[in-house]
């Protein structure tokens, strides 16, 4: 166990969930990997080594979709929508009940600060599967009123049924791995899918703490199945494989690429929430001092590993050096450290390559002419801590102003156009399109800004407004389809249209 945990007590459940013979879940039983490999998983705040975990193969894989197709046509498919109501609330209700032990687990996996973690458990996770538990009862079909086939009117009925896709399979990412996980279940099972889960190498701990749960909360064995493997290995035989029916794909473009092209096969259905660069457009006559804070948790929640991170600051010259003063007085004074330290506002990166990663951008930003305004450095020592950063330069066409960096780094822009249009075109210059916001009190001005901005999301004076009813998803390269809300459900769902000739 890593210093810090001990320093802190960590609660004697997450000791004991820590130190378990992580297997995989497999059919509702803990089932040895086929290869029986292990691998660790690392504190990122100490880089302590905080528990072992099987690691599945193609023959896991397999199994693991042999259990959720048995599941599915078996005892799920006999289960009223009511009742798979029931068995997700009953699961909200799990998350909401263990929130210590897994906010710890989180913390420990992925290194977000604790009062964050909780946030997204109690706030988001629970919240998340109690908002998709509604929706069972609630999915209909329609009557189509007309007469087919020259029938006379009347003597005919054609109805439609939204009926559960099938085995879906979904691979997700280690930047908000319980947020990552509801978001693929909920739906899924709210739709009556069954499914097969690979959390990231990197973060597999709460999947596998979430079984518990899942087992606790009655819903049926092979209903969902959590192997944790590695992205080449395990990740690519779930996109290649010819009984999963759907892939539910939370990650980078580049690999989300890939899988569009290995569910080719056998034409699986695809959802993808990929990369983003979002803008943050500043207007003269905001509230700066709600811009300021809104800008750094825009930037750096989640260390800046988050999608929906707003990277590109576009301010207004009038005010642009205010803005960026403000905003790096506060990014300064943010407590760096360990997330179970409930003093610290911003947790390491999630890992050494990461973390590279990041300080080679933020070099390149130094290397072509960007002017540095805070941060810029990794801390000395254990954890792969990394300051928050800010940059600024005249225009865009700098490699840390167009890529997604994934880290704590903020590309500031002043603006002197007070054309609309042409404001727009500097923040839609990005491959991506995920999300984004508008800060002004002029509503004219922000409805006009929010429908230019070609992203999936956009927000007026705030940034990510994130809720499981709001639909959130990216256009250009940033994705395919939408989760959240309604339309987070259809992906997980087919039309039947049946006629009855009387
Ligand atoms: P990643 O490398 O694409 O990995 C995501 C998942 O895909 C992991 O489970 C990974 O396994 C797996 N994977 C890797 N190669 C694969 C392959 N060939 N076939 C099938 N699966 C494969 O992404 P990441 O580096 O973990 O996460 C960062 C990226 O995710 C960023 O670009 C970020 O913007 C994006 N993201 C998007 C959203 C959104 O909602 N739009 C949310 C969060 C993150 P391993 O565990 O082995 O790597
Ligand atoms: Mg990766």
């Amino acid at each position: 166990m890593s210093a810090v945990a001990e320093a802190v007590a960590i609660a004697p459940e997450t000791s004991e969930f820590l130190a378990r013979d992580h297997k995989l879940f497999i059919n509702g039983q803990w089932v040895d990997a086929h290869s029986r490999e292990k691998h660790a998983v690392y504190d990122p705040a100490t880089e302590a080594q905080i528990a072992t975990f099987d690691i599945a193969d193609e023959t896991d894989v397999d199994m693991a979709v042999a259990a959720a197709r048995k599941a599915f046509k078996g005892e799920w498919s006999k289960i009223s929508s009511h009742e798979r109501s029931i068995m997700m609330m009953r699961l909200a209700d799990e998350i909401d009940a263990n929130l210590q032990t897994l906010a710890e687990i989180e913390v420990m996996d992925n290194g977000l600060p604790m009062a964050l973690a909780k946030y997204t458990i109690s706030g988001h996770a629970a919240n998340f599967v109690r908002y998709y538990a509604g929706w069972p009862t609630k999915i209909l079909g329609d009557t189509i009123p007309v007469s087919p086939m020259g029938v006379p009117n009347g003597e005919s009925l054609t109805y439609t049924k939204r009926e559960p896709i099938g085995v879906v399979g979904a691979i997700i990412p280690w930047n908000a791995p319980i947020a990552m996980f509801v978001l693929k279940l909920a739906p899924a099972l709210a739709a009556g899918c069954t499914m097969v889960i690979k959390p990231a190498e990197l973060t597999p701990l709460i999947a596998l703490k979430l079984c518990d749960l899942i087992k606790k909360a009655g819903i049926p064995d092979g209903v969902v199945n959590v192997i944790p493997g590695a992205g080449r290995v395990a990740g690519a035989a779930m996109a290649t494989h010819p009984d999963i029916d759907k892939i539910s794909f939370t990650g980078s473009t580049e690999v989300g690429q890939r899988i569009v092209q290995s569910c080719l096969g056998n034409l699986k259905k695809v959802t993808l929430e990929l990369g983003g660069k979002s803008p943050v457009v500043v207007f003269p006559d905001a509230d700066i001092e709600a811009v300021k804070v809104g800008a750094i948790r825009a930037a750096f929640f989640l260390q800046g590993q988050n999608c929906m991170a707003g990277t590109r600051l576009f301010v207004h010259q009038d005010v642009f050096d205010e803005v960026i003063q403000g905003v790096a007085a506060i990014a300064n004074a943010m407590k760096i450290g360990p997330g179970l330290d409930p003093n610290n506002d911003l947790g390491p990166l999630i890992s050494a390559d990461q973390r590279e990663v990041v300080m080679s951008y933020i070099q390149a930003g130094k290397d072509e002419g960007a002017e540095l305004i805070c941060g810029g450095e990794a801390l000395p020592g254990k954890g792969h801590f990394v300051q928050p950063t800010i940059f600024t330069h005249p225009h865009q066409d700098i490699k840390i102003a167009r890529e997604e960096i994934f880290g704590p780094v903020l590309f500031a822009q002043p603006f002197s156009d007070s054309d609309l249009e042409a404001i727009a075109a500097e923040a839609n210059k990005s491959i991506y399109g995920l999300s984004g916001s508008v800060w002004t009190k002029d509503i004219s001005v922000g409805l006009k800004m929010a429908s230019l901005i070609d992203s999936g999301q956009v927000s007026i004076n705030c940034h990510a407004a994130v809720d499981p009813a709001i639909p959130f998803g990216g256009n250009k390269m940033s994705g395919w389809g939408r989760e959240f809300g309604k339309e987070g459900l259809e992906p997980y769902l087919k039309t039947k249209s049946t006629t009855v000739i009387f």
